[in-house]
């Protein structure tokens, strides 16, 4: 067995999509970043790097490779995916939270679980909670959003 854990931020902007967990919530603002900022599948992706002891997200999706700008991150997840079979990992279990003063999540965890499954996570492997951040720090301010995830992984082949 493997844990790994996973944490990303970004800057809350206008003109921006908000994309998290690779879908689309509607809301004035989105997230600043060289791919499509999803922080929620940024954070699992780093999870399971960590688990597979392959580096950090950085390493594998560079923001000065013209490949990945504005790419989506779900496309990112699939190739580390990609990466975890080649190496003879399960996913076990996936747990996440999300931390965003506005737009409300819960309505949108249904549509997250269905875009991050076209990526090849199973939905039943995954949980996806949501909180504020009470109005304190950055988060509180509405200037950005944090995410964190935990993976844990089962090695099946040798
Ligand atoms: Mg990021």
């Amino acid at each position: 067995m493997r844990v790994g854990t996973g944490y990303d931020s970004h800057r809350l902007v206008v003109d921006r999509k908000l994309i998290l967990g690779g879908a689309e919530i509607p809301f004035d603002r989105g997230l600043m970043g060289h791919s499509d900022a999803d922080v929620l599948t940024h954070a699992i992706i780093d999870a399971l790097i960590g688990a597979l002891g392959l580096g950090d997200i950085g390493r594998h999706f560079p923001d000065t490779d013209d490949r990945w700008k504005d790419a989506s991150s779900v496309g990112m997840l699939a190739h580390v995916l990609t990466l975890m079979q080649e190496k003879g990992f399960d996913l076990v279990w996936l747990d996440t939270t999300l931390v965003i003063e506005k737009p409300k999540i819960a309505p949108h965890i249904p549509a997250m679980k269905s875009a991050l499954s076209k990526a090849g996570i199973n939905s039943d492997l995954i949980n996806i909670k949501a909180k504020t951040n009470e109005g304190m720090g950055f988060v509180g301010k509405g200037e950005g959003v944090e995410a964190h995830a935990v993976c844990l992984l089962r090695l099946i082949n040798k």
